[in-house]
């Protein structure tokens, strides 16, 4: 159908599969996406978890960081997924050297500031917009949110520090809601597409 929103999973390095089955479950068009072709035919951008380190050079590398900063600058929807947050901050602290960013969120992230001894673990978080109670969070190496800016919004912490924010069509979760069977993230972002489109 042609409301069906087409959501690209920026598939360089990652989780991607993970993405486009929840993005289908929730009620969209999922593809990868690689070149600069393939992303000025989506409508929405899923940014999956990974290694944001290796993610910015493949970008750098593949041509597609100017492209994606370009679109995203435009107003296309994009959401983030751990790695994929850390590509959505004006600001990281303790970068690799020479990693880049797309940016598109107002706010500076601290990469695996959840640390190596919990580098994985899972927690119940709520999350502002989405109802039904709180969804289950998987942490793997995660990032979390130092602080943001005015135009970004808060919409869910974790012992105390901030896990998730939007701003404006860009959202970004330090956790993984691709890797549960629980999609009412990813339908969140579908609406968000929706909305735009
Ligand atoms: N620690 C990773 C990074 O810096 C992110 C881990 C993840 O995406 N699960 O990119």
């Amino acid at each position: 159908m042609s409301d069906t929103p087409v959501i690209g999973v920026l598939a360089l390095q990652g989780d991607v599969r993970e993405h486009l089955i929840a993005l289908a479950s929730a009620d969209a068009l999922a593809r990868p996406v690689r070149r600069p072709e393939e992303l000025a035919e989506v409508d929405g951008l899923v940014i999956p978890g990974g290694e944001s380190t290796t993610m910015s050079k493949l970008a750098v590398l593949f041509g597609m960081m100017e492209p994606l900063r370009e679109r995203v600058r435009a107003g296309l929807p994009v959401y983030g997924t751990c790695a994929g947050m850390i590509m959505l901050a004006e600001k990281i602290l303790d970068p690799r050297s020479g990693q880049e960013t797309v940016g598109g969120i107002d706010m500076i992230v601290r990469r695996n500031a959840f640390g190596r001894q919990n580098e994985s673990f899972e927690a119940a978080v709520e999350v502002a917009g989405i109802d039904g109670g709180p969804v289950e969070g998987v942490f793997i190496r995660a990032p979390w949110v130092e602080s943001v800016g005015a135009e970004a919004e808060v919409i869910a912490e974790h012992g105390g520090h901030i896990v998730a924010v939007r701003q404006r069509n860009v959202l970004a979760t330090s956790f993984h809601p691709e890797l549960t069977g629980d999609h009412r993230v990813h339908a969140l972002f579908v609406d968000m597409v929706r909305a735009v489109k």
